[in-house]
């Protein structure tokens, strides 16, 4: 075996690009905080899928694809969805309500991550399923003295200390005074620092909770309540990764205060240095300047992209949406239009159907990769590939396989699945008519294939001499 490709990485922590060392070359370990279901995502929150859908296409490449585990938690548990399910299901009890919102959106997120060619992480817990570890580390927190109960306007709540961790802030780069002369944070009276956050908040009983059985100082401290925002991603990254684990990503907006916070809580919680040793982070999906957002009332959702016609009149494939993002490097903003999409299909549109056949990936992308996911110049070299095997059909495969190491490798149904299955469904039926003796029905079926594009290759079943059709978009 040849030398592994070393890749450089840039880390949020250090403002800088090195050299990725794995903890564990065998078992490369990494974190990405998903959605919040509560509602259909957006193109926004597509970027951090398929950007780090990328980086985890390119670990497999070069450590094995069974020497990576890729962690995209689901939140499940958030004042939004109550708030959502309440509106949506007014006469259902809470409970049920809340699961009808979260199991459709869950199931929509993952239907979208997979129409952008995303592979499914290695797990994709949800935050409910996960208290008892928010709890203990909680606990854990209480012991150590980095947290502490006190009571808010809505009641009795755990909270951390920032104070009590000397390094707070070493992510985003803010020191605590700073943040108390800007009065970003509203001060609350029961905070021992305004820069306090909540890690476990009590419940009403007409709101989601768990029983919280902390201790404080050997005393009964539990409250009925629910978790914060952030210590979810402290448990779920502690249950499936460990204590500390290689990398952790997300969108540019979580480095604070999600990723500041779940970096005290962990590092706090175990006495470690690090909770991760690289944090990724991606930039903007804007539109004209403004970041994509729900608030912002600018955004566009995949499903709408997908499947209506509100982009350009028209529905566009996931994969052209992938391209358009991948043309930009994902640590800058992208500036969203329908003319990036129509950039991404013409250059889609010629670039050849290919099979891999077992062919490495070329050796310029994956240098373009590894040089901090640098996906513009590997577009750019899978281009030129392209081109290349477009005029030499030796060259099919090297081309199909960069193109699968990104994603982007164009499939028959490129076309459209629903155009997929309708073309199946007429091979289908003119191998039906060809064992009726029907020859002129069945040369309709074929020469009204070809005529829109299709190509049909008939051969024979090795195995039981059957006929046997397969098809083609042609060229
Ligand atoms: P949210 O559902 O808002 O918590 O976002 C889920 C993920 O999408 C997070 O990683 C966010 O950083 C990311 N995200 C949200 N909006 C955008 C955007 N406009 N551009 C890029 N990433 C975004
Ligand atoms: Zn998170």
């Amino acid at each position: 075996m040849g030398a592994r490709t070393t890749l450089r990485l840039y880390n949020t922590l250090t403002r800088a690009k090195s050299d990725f060392v794995p903890i564990d070359p065998e078992n490369v370990r990494m974190y990405v905080c998903g959605p919040t279901v509560y509602d259909f995502a957006h193109i926004g929150n597509a970027r951090p899928a398929i950007v780090f859908d990328a980086l985890f296409r390119l670990l497999r490449h070069v450590f094995g694809e069974g020497h990576v585990t890729y962690v995209r938690n689901i939140t499940d548990v958030d004042d939004k969805i109550n708030a959502r399910a309440l509106r949506d299901h007014p006469g259902l009890p809470l409970n049920q309500a809340i699961r009808l919102v979260t199991e459709k959106t869950e199931t929509q997120y993952i239907e979208d991550a997979k129409a952008l060619g995303c592979l499914d992480p290695t797990v994709q817990p949800r935050a409910t399923e996960h208290i008892a570890g928010m709890v203990a580390i909680i606990q854990q927190l209480l012991d150590r003295g980095h947290a502490y109960v006190a009571t808010g306007g809505e009641g009795r709540e755990v909270l951390f200390s920032t104070g009590s961790m000397a390094d707070y802030g070493q992510l985003s780069r803010r020191k605590l005074e700073d943040q108390q002369a800007g009065a970003r944070v509203a001060v609350e009276a029961h905070k021992k620092d305004p820069s306090d956050f909540v890690l476990w908040k009590g419940s009403a009983a007409d709101q989601p909770g768990w029983s919280g059985p902390f201790v404080v100082d050997g005393k009964d401290a539990s409250i009925f309540g629910r978790p914060g925002w952030h210590i979810e991603c402290s448990a779920m990254s502690q249950h499936y990764l460990g204590e500390v684990f290689d990398i952790h990503g997300g969108g540019l907006d979580l480095i604070f205060p999600h990723h500041e916070n779940e970096i005290a809580q962990s590092r706090c919680a175990h006495g470690t240095e690090r909770m991760a040793n690289l944090w990724m982070h991606n930039g903007f999906l804007q539109v004209e300047g403004r970041k994509m957002s729900k608030s912002e009332g600018n955004f566009v959702t995949i499903d709408d992209l997908l499947h209506s016609e509100k982009l350009g009149g028209r529905t566009w494939p996931g994969e052209v949406l992938r391209l358009a993002m991948l043309m930009t490097h994902y640590r800058e903003p992208i500036d969203f239009s329908v003319k990036r999409l129509e950039e991404a299909e013409r250059l889609f549109s010629r670039w050849p159907v290919a099979e891999a056949d077992g062919a490495a990936p070329d050796a310029s992308v994956v240098e373009a990769l590894a040089d901090d996911l640098n996906t513009v110049a590997a577009v750019q070299a899978l281009h030129a590939l392209a081109l290349a095997a477009n005029a030499d059909p030796a060259r099919l495969p090297a081309f199909a396989a960069s193109a699968a190491l990104m994603g982007l490798l164009p499939r028959k149904s490129e076309v459209d699945e629903a155009v997929a299955s309708a073309v199946d469904a007429l091979v289908e039926m003119r191998l039906e008519m060809l064992k009726a003796k029907n020859f002129a029905e069945a040369d309709r079926i074929r020469d009204d294939l070809l005529a829109r594009g299709i190509q049909l290759k008939d051969g024979k079943d090795a195995a039981t001499g059957e006929r046997v059709t397969i098809w083609e978009v042609k060229r």
